[in-house]
């Protein structure tokens, strides 16, 4: 095989190799397994994060013009709060529905995803599908309230927060005067 017959990097845990499906019409396997996220399933602030696990639970088929991969994708995506910062973690669960051409079926879809040999590229199905999931703005919580644009506490934990008033300086006295008494 010469490399541009070849040009997937079958080291990828995303590609899949066919070779055991055959090319029978009706021919099926299961593929249930864990594989590490690749690098970049993302935006800087959201994504998947490298090598944590893509639970994959997916059919393959061999129909007559490629192998149909159906089921689906489950990553966790990580970031953080485009408001209060704090660290969020969820599941997505990514549908996959896919033909995959063999080589030399001509697709009236030029962007038809393709075979390459008897491998299947799995990663930029995935990749697209968590992109447009991610939300562009992530948020821990759909009401969350955001940080103090005067001190930057969290006001999710600290709701009745307020600087409605600057400190009374007498308070101030009255606090000190207070600690005098407790010495
Ligand atoms: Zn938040
Ligand atoms: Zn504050």
């Amino acid at each position: 095989m010469s490399p541009s017959e070849r040009p997937l990097d079958r080291r990828s845990p995303l590609v899949l190799d066919t070779h055991d499906l055959g090319r029978r019409a009706g021919a099926m396997k299961e593929i249930v397994t864990d594989v590490p996220a690749p690098d970049g399933m993302g935006s800087d602030v959201i994504g998947v994060p490298p090598a944590s696990p893509i639970a994959l639970e997916l059919r393959l088929e061999s129909v007559v013009e490629g192998v149909l991969v159906s089921g689906t994708a489950t990553v966790t995506v990580a970031g953080e709060c485009g408001r209060c910062l704090e660290p969020i973690e969820q599941e997505l669960v990514i549908d996959v529905q896919e033909l995959y051409l063999y080589p030399g079926m001509e697709p009236d879809d030029t962007d038809a995803s393709r075979m390459e040999g008897e491998a299947l590229d799995l990663e930029p199905l995935i990749r697209d599908e968590v992109v447009l999931e991610l939300p562009f703005m992530p948020l821990c919580q759909e009401d969350c309230a955001g940080l103090c644009p005067t001190c930057g506490a969290n006001l999710n934990a600290d709701p009745e927060h307020t600087h409605g008033d600057v400190i009374d300086p007498r308070w101030g006295d009255l606090a000190g005067w207070q600690s005098a008494q407790d010495n």
